[in-house]
C-alpha cells in the first residue's frame, strides 16, 4: 500500500506531519495497546511506511528537533474525587479536547476497603519514544558493514545463499535499533499515584482520578488528559463475608460462655471490638449489630455486622477439669427440674420403679 495513504497523508507532507501522523497511528495500533490480531502486522506496515517517508524527507540531514508534546505529567497525588459507577457520567469539559479515560484494576484488602485510606497505584504509560519518533530505529552517522552477512549481502541458509534480511542484501546498514527504546519505538514511564480510597469501597466500585488518564490527542496542544478510573477488586477474606454492605463472620465460642453471657472480643476490619453476649442457651446464635458493617457511601446506610457464635464443648477432659465438671453435673442433677427439665420429665416417667424380681 502507498505509504502516504497508509499514514493518511497527502503527497508532499512535511517531516512534522509525517511524524505526527505516525505517532498518532502508533498509539492506536501498537500491539501492546491494541489486542486486534492484525495489530502486529498493521503496525509493522505503518512503521515501514513511516521509515520510507521520513527517510525521503530528511535524508541525509536530521534537522528537526523532537517535538516535546507529551512530557509525562507529575503524580496527581490525592487529586481523586471518589465518584462511583452510579455517577451519571456527565462531563462539563465538553469544549476542551480531552484524552481517553484509562482503566486500571486495583486489588484492595478488606481493611482498606472498609476503613478507607491511601493506596499507591502504579500506572505504566505508553509513550512514543522521542529519540526515534516511534520508529524504533536510529539513523547511523556513517553507514556500517552489516554484521550478519559481513558485507556480502547474502546469508547461507538451508537453500543455499539467500539475500541478507538484516541489510536487505545491501551489505551495509544505515540504521540500527534505537538505543533509547531498544527498538520498540516506545517508552514505558511509570507514574505512581496515591489514590484515596473512600471508607466502604465495594467490589466493582470505580474510583475516578481526574486527569490521570491518557494524554490528550497529539494535535491538541490545549487538551487535557482523560481520567484514571480505578476498578476495585475486593480480595476474598478468610474470615469475613460481605452481603451487600452487611459483614458476616463466624466465631467459635465456649458453650459455657453462651450460657452465662458476657463480654467477648470479635475482630473487625478496623480493629478488635468487645461485644456483649446475653445469657442464653448453649446453641449457635447470631448477633446482629446495626451499623457495624461496611460504611455506607453515596447516601446509603451503613451495613450491619452479623456474628454467628458457634458453641464448642470442652474436650480432652483432664484431672484439673474433671472434678469441676463432676461438681457442676451434681448440681445440675440435684436441681434438674430447674436446670434440666427434659431430663427430669424423662426420669420421672421411666425411672423410680423397682426392677422386676430376678
Ligand atoms: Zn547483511
Ligand atoms: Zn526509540
Amino acid at each position: 500500500m502507498d505509504p502516504h495513504a497508509l499514514l493518511g497523508l497527502q503527497a508532499g507532507a512535511t517531516a512534522h506531519e509525517i511524524k505526527k501522523a505516525f505517532r498518532r497511528l502508533a498509539m492506536r495500533w501498537h500491539p501492546d495497546r491494541n489486542p486486534d490480531p492484525h495489530a502486529v502486522e498493521h503496525f509493522k506496515q505503518l512503521r515501514a511506511a513511516y521509515e520510507t517517508l521520513i527517510d525521503a524527507v530528511l535524508h541525509p540531514l536530521q534537522d528537526e528537533a523532537p517535538t516535546a508534546a507529551e512530557t509525562p505529567s507529575e503524580t496527581a497525588e490525592g487529586a481523586n474525587d471518589a465518584r462511583t459507577d452510579e455517577s451519571d457520567g456527565s462531563d462539563e469539559r465538553t469544549d476542551v479536547p480531552t484524552g481517553a479515560d484509562r482503566y486500571e484494576d486495583l486489588e484492595l484488602s478488606f481493611e482498606d476497603a472498609c476503613c478507607g485510606g491511601t493506596v499507591e497505584v502504579t500506572v505504566e504509560d505508553v509513550e512514543t519514544c522521542e529519540a526515534c519518533e516511534g520508529s524504533g530505529r536510529e539513523t547511523l552517522r556513517h553507514t556500517r558493514l552489516c554484521t550478519h552477512c559481513h558485507g556480502s549481502g547474502r546469508l547461507r541458509g538451508k537453500r543455499g545463499l539467500t539475500p541478507c534480511t538484516h541489510c536487505s542484501g545491501r551489505g551495509y546498514v544505515t540504521t540500527q535499533a534505537c538505543g533509547a527504546c531498544g527498538g520498540s519505538g516506545q517508552r514505558h514511564p511509570a507514574r505512581r499515584l496515591a489514590v484515596r480510597i473512600p471508607a466502604g469501597a465495594l467490589d466493582g466500585d470505580e474510583i475516578r482520578i481526574a486527569r490521570a488518564g491518557h494524554p490528550p490527542p497529539d494535535d491538541e496542544p490545549n487538551g487535557i488528559p482523560g481520567d484514571l478510573v480505578v476498578h476495585v477488586h475486593l480480595a476474598e477474606h478468610a474470615l469475613y463475608r460481605l452481603e451487600g454492605r452487611n459483614l458476616r463472620m463466624t466465631r467459635p465460642v465456649s458453650a459455657l460462655r453462651l450460657l452465662i453471657g458476657g463480654e467477648i472480643a470479635v475482630p473487625l476490619p478496623g480493629g478488635e471490638r468487645q461485644v456483649t453476649l446475653q445469657p442464653g442457651t448453649a446453641e449457635a446464635r447470631t448477633l446482629r449489630i446495626a451499623g457495624a458493617g461496611f460504611p455506607g457511601r453515596m447516601g446509603r446506610p451503613d451495613g450491619d455486622l452479623f456474628i454467628e457464635f458457634v458453641p464448642v464443648m470442652p474436650r480432652d477432659i483432664d484431672d484439673e477439669l474433671r472434678p469441676l465438671l463432676e461438681q457442676l453435673d451434681t448440681l445440675l442433677v440435684r436441681g434438674h427440674s430447674r436446670y434440666l427439665p427434659d431430663v427430669a420429665v424423662w426420669e420421672d416417667r421411666w425411672l423410680g420403679t423397682p426392677p422386676p424380681e430376678a
